[in-house]
């Protein structure tokens, strides 16, 4: 912890991995692409129901999600890459969200907010998808009925995580192609 002026301390991080001098720094590729991707995320909103509200107060001033580099929320599936999917799930619902999924473009990761999208909720009934993991992978779950916006910033750190330690090459790897095709996911 280094103290700046009187009482405003700042806490240090530690530099990235690799060797660094004065003014320079030598790392992987992967470190790279991984720290830059993970500090840029622009999140997709599938919100259904309430706990739509809570990730509007997640986005709004008090907590603001703009910190973590995900200020600009897309509609457009094509210009998102972390999707994140709100509230109950109808069956009828389903094919929507696996669209929505599909015209992602790659690298794409996914988070589970709220009961409703990890596992159906209070709504164990026939209408309704009993966690969106049944028709596409999710990376992050973040549980409560409705979890608090301090919650799905938990989350959004989670999949920083993850993506930041993401092999750069994992999206052409056998192992991915095969998660997909196990959902019967077209990869080409
Ligand atoms: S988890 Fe609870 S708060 Fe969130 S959508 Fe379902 S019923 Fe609503």
């Amino acid at each position: 912890m280094a103290e700046i002026g009187s009482n405003v301390n700042v806490e240090l991080k530690p530099t990235e991995q690799g060797y660094n001098g004065p003014g320079f720094q030598l790392t992987s590729i992967d470190k790279i692409v991984g720290l830059a991707r993970s500090k840029s995320l622009w999140p997709l909103p599938f919100a259904t129901s309430c706990c739509g509200i809570e990730f509007m107060a997640t986005m709004g001033a008090n907590y603001d999600l703009a910190r973590f580099g995900s200020e600009r929320p897309s509609f457009s599936p094509r210009q998102a890459d972390m999707l994140l999917v709100m509230g109950t799930i109808a069956k009828k619902m389903g094919p929507v969200l696996r669209q929505v999924y599909e015209q992602m473009a790659e690298p794409r990761w996914v988070i589970a907010v709220g009961a409703c999208a990890c596992s159906g909720g209070v709504f164990d009934t026939y209408s309704v998808l009993q966690g969106i993991d049944k028709i596409i992978p999710v990376d992050v779950y973040v549980p409560g009925c409705p979890p608090r916006p301090e919650q799905i910033l938990d989350g959004v750190m989670k999949l920083q995580d993850l993506v930041k330690t993401e092999q750069f090459t994992r999206r052409e790897s056998p192992e991915y192609k095969a998660l997909l095709a196990s959902y019967g996911i077209n990869v080409n």
